[in-house]
């Protein structure tokens, strides 16, 4: 439901699938003229499958499938375009608010070990950098010049 602003702009605060919420502001005066409109509901078309899961693709079995744009669909489905990044297969679909929760739990994880991942090769690769620059202190191959 959107929020009075001051003057001329109305605020709508919107929760995003990861449940973080942002707020869009309207500047539009037009849409200031006539009643508020009534919350959507949920669209005609009903998800497909609701305990389908999201992050794994219909065409290759990927698990890698993420979203690439997203926006409320009704009360509790959100349409998201989705796309494999192996097969380039991608489907837009309605899909309900539990499925998406679950998706992006998923991608989190996903995240998480990509996260990990790098801070394991990053802490890799200082290794072997110190590795290496204290034998060559050791065989006095380090000069002021190296500087
Ligand atoms: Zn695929």
């Amino acid at each position: 439901m959107p929020d009075s602003g001051p003057g001329d702009h109305q605020l709508k605060r919107i929760v995003l699938p990861s449940g973080k919420t942002i707020e869009v502001v309207y500047f539009d005066h037009a849409s200031f003229a006539g009643p508020r409109p009534e919350p959507r509901e949920a669209p005609a078309e009903r998800p497909a499958d609701d305990e389908r899961e999201l992050h794994l693709c219909i065409n290759c079995d990927s698990r890698l499938v993420y979203p690439v744009q997203w926006d409320e669909a009704g009360a509790k489905t959100w349409n998201v375009t989705l796309r494999c990044p192996e097969c380039e297969w991608t489907e837009c679909g309605v899909f309900t608010q539990e499925q998406c929760d679950r998706f992006d739990d998923e991608l989190e994880c996903g995240t998480d070990a990509l996260s990990r991942d790098y801070k394991r090769l990053v802490t890799a690769n200082m290794s072997e950098e110190i590795d290496r620059f204290s034998a060559a202190l050791r065989a006095d191959a380090i000069l002021p010049i190296d500087f």
